[in-house]
């Protein structure tokens, strides 16, 4: 079986290595000058390769409600049982796996020594973009690579999305997916693990600040989702961990023009009343200070600053001379404090996208129900994860399978 990977990203790697362990004729086709660009910039340099906790919870999708077959197919087990055959030792941090190195370059040159060491069955060539993919009518498949071509029994897609284009993702596997003249469907692709970009003015003055916090996601006045964890304030908008899990939503939303907030609760441990309380209480106490004074040991300065700021009050004001209404205001801040996300960063700035081929438009084997020879795995198709290593595992199922299939079907 002659089997074409359009891509050696952290999928075609995969996909390449379970179709040779049967048997088949692998080449990868890989744009860039040198495969698996991507991986190693995950992780903050570390990859977070999987995750423990692993369930349908973890992905979104416009277009399936349930991977979890997929994942029972191959899952994070699967993945370990995988990299511990390619000697990798790992390590587990709270559920979070990483290579043991703690360098994500492990993660891509064990990969690159498994490939070499199926030379007889791999081919890998760098430097050979795909334009265009043809399904013939004897069910092979035609990929032209600039003045090359070459005919396949079977092609498997794992262009990635048009995430971070540096690492060689440029979007190319969505026009590769639409010469193929079949029709099939793209969801909408939009960034996601991402930044957001808020139309306030004021936000240079807390720029820099972290902060844990409950980040609340509204879209046309209603409540999407939460997150909770370290909140990055930068001078144009919103960053960090829980930002960057309700950002596929804001994407769509703002895709959709839709009016998109986000709310911060900075006091999650107290309800709303018993925070109230808790201030009235404290400026019973500190009546005679200067607000300044009553903001030490509450939070992170500058944001109290900018609190005290919308709520028309000044630093040197006494508190006990704070016009009621002022200081409701001011407290109310700390538990609601609202900004209206303007967009997210580009694609540039995204971890991954959401959107990508229609999971209806394939089989459970990732073969595409129109081209049944062509398979479609990884970023390309309309599953995201969260953060926490669900993308790459979500490659490393969809890669793992696609290339076991198409050497077997
Ligand atoms: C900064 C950053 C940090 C991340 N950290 C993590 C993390 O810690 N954990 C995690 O799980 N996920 C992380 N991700 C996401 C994860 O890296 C991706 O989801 C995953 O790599 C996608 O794999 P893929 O094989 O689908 O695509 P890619 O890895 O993007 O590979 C696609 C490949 O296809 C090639 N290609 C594209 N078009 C063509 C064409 N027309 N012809 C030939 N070749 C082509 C590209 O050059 C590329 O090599 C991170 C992403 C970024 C950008």
């Amino acid at each position: 079986m002659k089997i074409g990977i359009i891509g050696g990203g952290a999928s075609g790697m995969i996909a390449a290595i379970s179709a040779a362990r049967q048997e088949a004729d692998v080449t990868i086709l890989e744009g860039g000058d040198r495969i698996g660009r991507k991986i190693l910039v995950t992780g903050n340099g570390k990859c977070n390769f999987t995750n423990h906790m692993m369930d349908n919870t973890c992905f979104r999708s416009n277009t399936i409600a349930d991977i979890s077959p997929f994942l029972e197919k191959f899952g994070v087990e699967d993945t370990l049982a995988f990299f511990t055959s390619l000697q990798m030792l790992y390590k587990d941090r709270n559920g979070y796996y990483y290579p043991a190195s703690e360098q994500a370059s492990t993660v891509l040159d064990v990969l690159r020594f498994e490939l070499e060491a199926h030379k007889e069955q791999i081919n890998v060539l760098t430097g050979c973009k795909a334009r265009t993919v043809t399904y013939q009518k004897d069910g092979t498949v035609k990929v032209v690579c600039g003045t090359e071509h070459f005919i396949f029994d079977r092609v498997i897609l794992a262009c990635g999305s048009k995430a971070s284009p540096k690492t060689g993702s440029d979007g190319s596997g969505y026009q590769l997916l639409r010469s193929l003249k079949c029709g099939c469907h793209i969801e909408e692709v939009v960034p996601a693990l991402v930044q957001l970009r808020c139309k306030e003015d004021y936000l240079k003055a807390v720029s820099g600040v972290r902060i844990e916090g409950q980040v609340t996601l509204i879209l046309d006045g209603s409540v999407v989702c939460r997150e909770q964890g370290e909140i990055q304030l930068t001078d144009y908008g919103v960053s960090g961990i829980p930002v960057f899990q309700i950002s596929r939503f804001a994407s769509y939303g703002c895709a959709n023009s839709q009016d998109v907030r986000v709310q911060f609760d900075f006091m999650p441990g107290m309800n709303k009343e018993k925070f109230e309380a808790y201030m009235m209480e404290r400026r019973n106490l500190l009546c005679d200070r200067k607000m300044e004074q009553f903001c030490a040991g509450l939070l992170n300065k500058k944001v109290c600053t900018l609190f005290c700021k919308m709520a028309g009050i000044s630093m040197e004001d006494r508190v006990g001379n704070v016009p009621d209404k002022a200081f409701g205001r001011f407290v109310s801040l700390f538990k609601e404090w609202t900004l209206r996300v303007d967009k997210p960063n580009g694609f540039d700035m995204a971890q991954i996208c959401a959107g990508g081929l229609s999971m209806q438009e394939i089989n459970a084997h990732f073969a595409m129900k129109k081209c049944p020879s062509v398979y479609v795995v990884g970023e390309l198709l309309d599953v995201d994860g969260i953060c926490g290593g669900y993308n790459l595992q979500w490659a490393w199922t969809s890669g793992y399978l696609a290339g076991q299939y198409a050497a077997l079907d």
